[in-house]
């Protein structure tokens, strides 16, 4: 293998190391954003149950306002049948005392009825409450273990880049201006490889021709596969 193709394979492995971090700390980040978007979701499920058992509580109280309204209106309607003298005011009294009275039952079922929900959600709520919150915290202490992991990665990919950098300075050649080419259009890595068995290009697996074969045994310019576009080269048979 001749100089310039060795460079590029260990050019080509430090690539590697820099794509890998870049490509671990973008599926971190996707893990912290699915995190949040969790925590988010748990936290308004956690609002909506509260606000909820704030509106029940409310309403009760509302009731019960309503309640001893009706009461008095009533003990005051049977005060003034007590001292009326006329039959007919009488019975209107006694019709609308009997009209209140089916209002007060009606209200004080509902509010029974609502009592039993209340409790019923309240103790749910209670239950339910613990957990979440412990999820919560698993998911805000995931989040910082992963914010920190992703730092570290971010300061080891910045290093592996200057190493790229470094050690790509001094390359010059058809082989290396092949390889930036390939490197700047984003192609798959590996994008340097070799041809294997049955003339096929290693890096999509489809054959190359007798032609570029020959001319990447002689290794004295840079041959691409005809189907991919990536460097080949030939291995020396040890
Ligand atoms: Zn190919």
């Amino acid at each position: 293998m001749n100089l310039p193709l060795q460079q590029l394979l260990k050019l080509q492995s430090l690539d590697q190391i820099a794509l890998d971090a870049k490509k671990r700390i973008e599926n971190i980040h996707a893990e912290i954003e699915r995190i949040r978007e969790k925590a988010s979701q748990l936290e308004t499920h956690l609002t909506q149950k509260q606000q909820s058992i704030q509106r029940q509580e409310v309403q009760y109280h509302s009731n019960t306002s309503q309640l001893q309204a009706l009461e008095a209106t009533l003990a005051k309607q049977k005060t003034r049948q007590l001292s009326t003298k006329k039959m007919e005011e009488y019975q209107a009294l006694e019709n609308a005392n009997a009209d209140l009275t089916r209002k007060i039952e009606d209200l004080e079922n509902q509010m029974l009825t609502d009592l039993d929900h209340f409790e019923a959600d309240k103790k749910a709520y209670a239950e339910w409450i613990g957990a979440t919150q412990r999820d919560l915290e698993q998911l805000q202490l995931r989040e910082k273990q992963l914010q920190s992991e992703k730092q570290s990665l971010q300061t080891t990919y910045a290093q592996q880049c200057a190493n790229v950098s470094n050690f790509e300075t001094h390359l010059r050649g058809p082989f290396y201006e092949v390889y930036t080419v390939l490197r700047r259009c984003e192609k798959t890595f590996p994008i340097v490889v070799p041809i294997i068995k049955g003339n096929q290009c290693s890096g999509c697996h489809l054959s190359v021709s007798t032609d570029t074969v020959a001319k990447a045994k002689l290794n004295a310019h840079p041959q691409c596969c005809e189907n991919c576009g990536r460097l080949l080269f030939v291995e020396q048979e040890s």
